[in-house]
This record gives structure tokens, C-alpha cells and sequence, in this order.
């Protein structure tokens, strides 16, 4: 399932019957756009496969991701970005610089010690 990463924090999925389509999920609001979503399950506050499919996305970057990544970086010492990012996964590490967990200077990322 495709998912892309909205700038304001949302998830754009497309949809498995209709290629191209795609549906806006808010995991803050816990919302999505599709008809299953809108016509049943909001009423429950259930959860469609889109919303299933982000969850799991961000939960495995988490467990996974982040770790490994700061790991990989304290190791080394110092890590040219365009290596790192190739690496592993660009989201990720620009997560991790905007939460302040690297840093990065002329090109070089590093951990904030
Ligand atoms: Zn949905």
C-alpha cells in the first residue's frame, strides 16, 4: 500500500481498489477520508486499513528505524548526510534532525552530546 508523508502531518494512502486515489489519514484526529471510514466506521471510532496501514508504518520506524540510525552515528563518530541518508531512510533522519537527536553542519551529521 502506498503511504506518503503529508508536510502538515498527515498521511496520503492510496487505495487498493481504485489505483491512483488516494485518502487523507489523520492519526492526531484519528480520521480518514474513505467512504468506510466516513459512513461507518467514524460513528465507532474504528479504525479502517488505511489508518491500520499508517500506524504500523510510523510504529515500525520507530522500533526499528531510529534506533539503528543513531546507533550507526554514534559509531562512527561523524557521518557524511547524503551517506546516511542513502543508508537508511531519509524521513527518518530528517526526523531525528528536527527532534534534535543529530545534528547536522556543512554536510555532516552528528549526535548532540
Ligand atoms: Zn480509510
Amino acid at each position: 500500500m502506498k503511504i506518503l508523508k503529508e508536510k502538515d502531518g498527515t498521511y496520503k494512502v492510496e487505495s487498493s481498489s481504485r489505483k491512483g486515489k488516494f485518502y487523507v489519514v489523520d492519526l492526531d484526529k484519528g480520521t480518514c477520508t474513505c467512504p468506510h471510514f466516513v459512513l461507518r466506521l467514524r460513528r465507532v471510532h474504528g479504525l479502517c486499513k488505511h489508518m491500520q496501514a499508517v500506524k504500523d508504518k510510523t510504529e515500525e520506524r520507530d522500533s526499528l528505524g531510529y534506533g539503528k540510525i543513531v546507533d550507526y552515528v554514534k559509531e562512527k563518530g561523524e557521518v557524511d548526510s547524503l551517506k546516511l541518508i542513502k543508508r537508511f531512510n531519509e524521513e527518518a533522519v530528517d526526523d531525528l534532525l528536527s527532534r534534535g537527536e543529530l545534528i547536522e553542519k556543512e554536510g555532516r551529521i552528528r549526535i548532540l552530546e
